[in-house]
């Protein structure tokens, strides 16, 4: 009962969390705005027009703080010199208490935030956790300088697919946006959340129609694959998902329909 009680206050003072039993999830929005239908692929202007009339859609870049199980882990840092900080510290979360970061995949909308403007750490005291495959990538492939100067700001940690990167939090192999996109899943108690990075973009058009991808993409057929695994696991199993780019608070529950999944 008190925990309840606890939960609802906290929920009444921080209308961005969202609640999933043992583990509860606060969003931080890094921006909020319009993106061009332009930049869809394997979409027909038909299809297009039918849920983007004006050619514009809601795009958003989102961060998650999650605790669970006496864990705090912050899931992506939205973009650099950004505002994840101050989102945080609106939640009385001081930027020093930040131990541990899971960084789904280095696209500077999800590790950017690691440096301010000078290129120093945001979060001093945290260890950063990034996919083997997605190190290998951009770091010793294409050497990117962006990614390469603010992982050198951390203790860097690599994991693999299917290891439990810290305790109840797996790494599933959700490449294809880019070669090592991860999206966490994290059990707590009986509770399970999946933060499943750019598994999406535009979920008003992606959900019905999950064949429908995005120029980021770097791999786009498998970054379909990728969306159908997340979302059938999560329709079965009835768990949460979090999206970096879904409509704040950024999580929703899904179920199979007709081709494709819809919200409920
Ligand atoms: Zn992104």
């Amino acid at each position: 009962m008190l925990k309840v009680f606890c939960t609802l206050i906290v929920f009444v003072l921080t209308a961005s969390s969202a609640f999933a039993g043992a583990i509860e999830t606060l969003t931080l929005i890094e921006t909020q705005g319009l993106s061009d239908t332009a930049l869809l692929v394997n979409s027909s202007d038909t299809l297009k027009s039918q849920y983007y009339p004006s050619g514009k859609m809601p795009s958003q870049i989102l961060a998650f703080h999650v605790k669970f199980a006496g864990q705090e882990i912050l899931f992506d840092t939205g973009l650099k010199n950004g505002n994840i900080p101050k989102e945080l510290a609106k939640n009385n979360i001081p930027p020093e208490n930040i131990k541990t970061i899971l960084i789904t995949h280095l696209h500077p909308d999800h590790f950017g935030g690691l440096v301010n403007s000078e290129g120093k750490p945001q979060f001093p005291n945290a260890e950063v956790y990034v996919s083997k495959p997605e190190y290998e990538y951009w770091v010793n492939e294409l050497k990117n300088e962006a990614v390469i100067s603010a992982l050198a700001q951390y203790n860097v940690k690599l994991f693999a697919f299917g290891d439990e990167v810290v305790q109840g939090v797996k790494a599933m192999d959700t490449a294809g946006h880019t070669p090592g996109h991860t999206a966490f899943l994290i059990e707590a108690d009986g509770d399970k959340l999946i933060v499943a990075g750019d598994i999406m973009h535009f979920p008003e058009i992606q959900l019905p129609n999950p064949d429908v991808a995005v120029k980021y993409d770097v791999d786009p057929v498998k970054a379909v694959q990728s969306r159908k695994f997340i979302l059938d696991y999560a329709a079965w199993k009835n768990i949460p998902v979090a999206g970096m780019h879904i409509t704040p608070p950024g999580v929703i529950q899904v179920k199979k329909s007709g081709n494709g999944y819809e919200k409920y």
